[in-house]
């Protein structure tokens, strides 16, 4: 015996189908990595002076081996970054590092992630 299947349709169902529209939507991207929408979160990390850039000596500092690194404060920031623009004041003279850092690469992504906690 076969079974056919039922259907519990009403009269106006399909025309109701056809006439069904999609909703415009947006798609919200991604928000791009940029510095202005960053903490300064690399300016957390330790910072080696390997060439001479001309970085005033009052923000530097000597590491356990005796070398030349950015000072630090108690906040974990570098002296040199302002605390109510989170931007370099020396960027002009900052360290050979701070220039190879690379907004958007993997080490970047990995410091914004590492203190997301920060972010104003
Ligand atoms: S380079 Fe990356 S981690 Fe550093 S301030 Fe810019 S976005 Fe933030
Ligand atoms: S020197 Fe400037 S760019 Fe480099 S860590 Fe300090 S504040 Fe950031």
């Amino acid at each position: 015996m076969s079974v056919r299947p039922t259907f519990h349709t009403a009269p106006g169902d399909c025309l109701t189908l056809r006439t069904m529209k999609t909703i415009p939507h947006t798609q919200i991207a991604e928000p791009a990595v940029t510095c202005s929408t960053c903490a300064a979160c690399c300016c957390q990390l330790e910072v080696m002076l390997i060439t001479d850039t001309g970085v005033p000596e009052r923000f530097i500092d000597t590491d356990d081996w005796g070398g030349e690194v950015m000072l630090r404060l108690d906040d974990g920031w570098c002296a040199a970054l302002d605390r109510n623009t989170m931007m370099c004041t020396i960027y002009e003279k900052r360290p050979l590092i701070c220039r190879e850092f690379e907004m958007g690469a993997p080490e970047c992504i990995e410091e914004r992630q590492g203190i997301s906690t920060a972010y104003r």
